[in-house]
């Protein structure tokens, strides 16, 4: 218990940590139990072309359905899915769920699927692509694996071969969050990357003209590199219109268009914007 003193404020201490362990202890055992509990679940957030108004690319996004806590977001499970190691068959289980859900959807439409380092890394990744692509029957051109700057961090030359290999089956690349890890510019050169999405931080003052400048730079390098470009977290209308200006961004992603919504929802959402101008569609009701 807490006590004024400094041997009570230790105890104290203690014994928060020792909670915190047990909290923790106590996730994890959720954890393992949800993935054969069938708690986890996929929503779904478009990208939109901006050439063309259609939605070119839905995001997997996980959602796990806790009997008690309600819906827990995965910031909060996979760093605990990576420390357990569970990352790799959770990993799995996202990659073939989110293949399966993309046949539903028109063919011009694919789904990006994000990969953490570990899922990434694992010996046998290309075989559980090209396994979740012969499952679902899912043409490879129609899945993004999304990585962050950390997978390109070590084993350069083993990363190398990776992605090569990846598209070679097809599959296309996506740098995710770009901006926000080591943001070692080489990256969009020396690796085969199809596409960068830049982070939504860059968007923050975007209104004035040095933080624009610098979303514009990188969008453009990118473009020049022969990427697509994608802006996240597009809220307003006014961001919308300053990062299509100069051509350089291809495709956009945020609240304006959609929030993630589950998988019925993002059927009926695909259906019903096709063919419309970003202007006029997608604005989906949480
Ligand atoms: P991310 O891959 O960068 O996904 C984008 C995140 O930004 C999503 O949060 C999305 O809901 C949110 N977002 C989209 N548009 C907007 C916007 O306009 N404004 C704001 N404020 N936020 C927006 P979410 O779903 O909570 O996911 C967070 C992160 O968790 C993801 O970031 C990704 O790193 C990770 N994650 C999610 N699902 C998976 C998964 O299946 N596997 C792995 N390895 N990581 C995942
Ligand atoms: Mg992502
Ligand atoms: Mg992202
Ligand atoms: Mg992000």
């Amino acid at each position: 218990r807490a006590k004024a003193d400094g041997r009570g404020t230790f105890c104290f201490f203690r014994d928060e940590m020792a909670q915190t362990v047990e909290a923790r202890r106590i996730l994890e055992l959720d954890l393992r139990k949800a993935l054969a509990n069938e708690e986890f679940e996929l929503f779904y957030q478009p990208l939109i072309n901006l050439k063309s108004g259609k939605v070119s690319t839905c995001e997997a996004l996980l959602r796990w359905n806790h009997p008690a806590r309600g819906t827990v977001s995965p910031v909060d499970i996979i760093p605990v899915a990576e420390d357990m190691g569970l990352i790799v068959d959770l990993g799995r289980w996202i990659l073939r769920k989110a293949c399966m859900e993309c046949m539903k959807w028109p063919e011009a439409v694919s789904v990006a699927v994000n990969f953490s380092p570990q899922q990434f890394h694992q010996r046998d990744v290309l075989s559980e692509v090209r396994y979740a692509l012969e499952v679902s029957g899912l043409p490879a051109h129609r899945l993004e694996i999304e990585i962050t700057e950390s997978s390109l961090l070590h084993n350069t030359e083993l990363t190398h071969d990776v992605l090569s290999q990846l598209r070679s089956l097809g599959v296309r690349i996506s740098l995710d969050d770009f901006g926000t890890g080591y943001s070692s510019l080489s990256y969009l050169h020396n690796f085969p990357l199809q596409k960068v999405k830049i982070d939504r931080s860059f968007l923050e003052g975007i209104d004035s003209d040095r933080p624009l400048t610098l979303l514009r730079g990188v969008a453009r390098l990118s473009a020049d590199l022969g990427m697509s470009v994608v802006v996240e977290g597009i809220e307003t209308n006014e961001q919308l219109e300053l990062i299509s200006a100069d051509g350089a961004v291809t495709e956009a992603q945020g609240y304006l268009f959609s929030r993630p919504v589950p998988a019925v929802r993002i059927r009926q959402l695909l259906n019903a914007s096709h063919g419309r101008r970003p202007d006029e569609q997608l604005h989906v009701v949480p």
